[in-house]
């Protein structure tokens, strides 16, 4: 399967995290024997947050739930970001709708 760079760099942390499923491990394994930018992506994901990842593996309470924890944040984030979209589309939708009434209600007056 062929993938952007853009999904690669959102399936890294998924595959680094031990999330992944095989499709997306095998997708991102070959991503990164193609492409340069992704490899050093990946070499420097987790090493740019060592705190995140101790705190996430090596706290003494760390239990399967930690692992899902980290899935559950990863999908909220794209849930905000997607309900923001809808939300903006809606909007656009909204003013066009009005101005375009106020447009028909102007040509009729005249
Ligand atoms: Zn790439």
């Amino acid at each position: 399967m062929i993938i952007t760079c853009d999904m690669a760099m959102d399936l890294v942390s998924l595959y680094k995290d031990g999330l992944a499923s095989e499709d997306s491990k095998s997708a991102v394994k070959q991503h990164l024997k193609i492409c340069p930018d992704c490899r050093k992506f990946y070499a420097q994901y987790g090493s740019q947050k060592p705190f995140n990842k101790v705190n996430i593996y090596d706290a003494p309470s760390f239990d399967l739930s930690d692992k899902y924890s980290v899935l559950a944040k990863h999908m909220r984030k794209r849930h905000v970001v997607s309900t923001a979209a809808v939300i903006a589309v809606i909007a656009v939708s909204v003013a066009i709708g009005i101005f375009g009434t106020i447009k028909m209600l102007d040509a009729s007056e005249n």
